[in-house]
Order: C-alpha cells, then structure tokens, then sequence
C-alpha cells in the first residue's frame, strides 16, 4: 500500500475541463493513481458515467464536488468529498449554481456583445451553456476560437477577470450555507487551495468555520508554499487533503496527480463514503 496515490482534485468536460469523465478515469489508471475525485465546480454529472470506468479499472473513486462560494465579498472555493451522490441536497445546490451559472453567462454575452464581441453563434459555447456547468473559463475558449484575444489568458486581463470591463458578479451563495449543506448531506467541507485566497483577513475569517479539512497540498505547489497548511490542519485536527487541480488543455502546465494524498488520507473519505452511501 505504500505507493498508493490518490488525487482528490480534478476537473471534467461537466465544468471547465477539458477531457470527458472517461478519459480522466483512464489517464488517472494510465499513471497508476489508485485513488480519485472528481471535483468538478458545482456539478456531479460525471459521476454516472466515470464511476463504471473507474471500477472497470480498478479505481477507488470517492463522491466530490467543488462548490463556489463567497466570504466577505470574496470568492471561495469549498470542496465537498463522501457524500452520497443522490442526495437531493447536494443535486438541489448544483441545481442552484445551474441555474446561476447560465444567467450570468448570458449577461457576460450581452456585455461582450455591446463591445461588438458576438459569441451567439459559438455552437460548442451554446452547448456548455445548456450542458455544463458553464463558467468564464468557456466563455474565454469562445473568444479566443473567434479571435476576439489570443488566449485565455488575454480573455480574463481584458475582459472576464474581476473588475473588468465584462466582469459580471454572482448572486452570491455563501461559505456558511455551502457548509451547512454538505454537513447536512452527510459530507465532508474541505477549504480548496487556501494558497490563492487573496487577502489575510478574509482568510482568517474563513479558517473560523467549521470546515473538516484544508486542501494543503496543492497542484505543483511545493512544501514551501504547502507547509503553513499542513500546520493549520494538525493544529485543529483537520483532514489534510490535496489534489492538482486539474483541467487537461485548459491548464496544459498542471498534470494529473502532481499532487495526491497517500492510503492513510484517503481512507478516512472512503470510509465516510461507504458508511453512507
Ligand atoms: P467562474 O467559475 O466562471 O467564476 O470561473 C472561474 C474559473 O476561471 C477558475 O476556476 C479558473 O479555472 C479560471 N480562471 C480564473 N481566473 C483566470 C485567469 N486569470 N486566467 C485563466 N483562467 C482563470
Ligand atoms: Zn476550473
Ligand atoms: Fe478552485
Ligand atoms: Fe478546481
């Protein structure tokens, strides 16, 4: 068991990713994780179809979400991992985002729009919209198929990043009721890379909720960085999980399993996942 690896961070086509459910499943058995959670931003849908793939290969894969919330005007990222993947609580909080989430790309379109930048007709953007759970991330991939930027990267410092002039704020959904619902669906709330909260004071102010666990090793990040983290989490006997994070082509640098977590960690979410599941 000692060269056991589990990544409890990624992402699929059902959010910003860019391989499909399947494909993560088959690149995570091709670089021997034994171990995985699909963490995709406020959807569950790869589940129904990564979850045979995964026991087909020999795969333990775990229940998670990645919820967007917002603390103090600022967004927060809370993973949510062991719940029961038809709880109706954690379906009608992805539910919610669903709905957000298409809203508020089709006000980013408008606005994109008046500055003579027409996406209407991106058919694979009017898919995500309908399908996924449709983020700035695939709005940015528009612009760019369209050549309205040159890449993402453009995409975000021009238009989509916050305070820009595209930038469409959410309705927010906040940290303490995010964590109210996965602690009511029977979950586990882990802080997701508490490494990218920008400011001190919001981050001491989030590390006041009652969370299980703090995501401390995260993507290519090194102890440097993960350290201050691991000490946090031992300190309040939380869960010290991580994961990379994820997103194929979207985010060509990260790979698959650059940061993992070993038997020991991951046994605490696969117990919790099968007592109630
Ligand atoms: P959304 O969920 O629509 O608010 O989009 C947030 C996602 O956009 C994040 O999870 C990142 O994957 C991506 N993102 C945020 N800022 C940038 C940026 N400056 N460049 C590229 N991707 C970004
Ligand atoms: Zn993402
Ligand atoms: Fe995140
Ligand atoms: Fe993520």
């Amino acid at each position: 068991m000692s060269d056991f690896r589990a990544d409890l961070h990624c992402h699929t086509t059902c959010s910003d990713g860019s391989l499909s459910p399947t494909q993560v499943v088959e690149r995570a058995a091709a670089i021997g994780l034994q171990g995985l959670s699909i963490t995709d931003h406020d959807t569950i849908a790869a589940y129904a179809e990564a979850l045979p793939v995964a026991q087909k290969l020999g795969i333990s894969l775990v229940s998670g979400v990645e919820f967007s919330a917002v603390h103090a005007d600022t967004n927060v990222h809370i993973l949510a991992y062991a719940f029961p993947l038809d709880s109706p609580l954690i379906q009608g909080l992805c539910e919610r985002h669903h709905a957000r989430r298409r809203q508020r790309c089709c006000r980013i379109l408008e606005r994109l729009a008046q500055k003579g930048i027409d996406l209407q007709r991106d058919s694979s953007l009017l898919h995500a919209i309908e399908t996924s759970s449709v983020g700035r991330p695939h709005v940015a991939a528009a612009m760019v198929r369209n050549g309205s930027v040159r890449s993402i990267e453009e995409a975000f410092k021009r238009y989509l990043g916050e305070g820009r002039s595209c930038y469409v704020s959410v309705d927010p959904i906040t940290a303490e009721e995010t964590l109210a619902v996965i602690h009511e669906a029977g979950g586990l709330a882990v802080l997701a890379h508490p490494h990218l909260l920008p400011e001190e004071r919001v981050l001491l102010d989030v590390l006041k909720l009652p969370f299980d666990g703090i995501e401390a090793y995260y993507a290519r990040f090194g102890q440097y960085r993960n350290q201050r983290w691991v000490d946090i989490a031992a300190q309040r006997g939380w869960l010290i999980t991580g994961g990379s994070d994820f997103h194929g082509e979207a985010k060509p640098q990260i790979a698959l399993g650059v940061s993992w977590v070993n038997a020991e960690v991951f046994q605490v979410l696969w117990e919790h996942y099968e007592v109630r599941s």
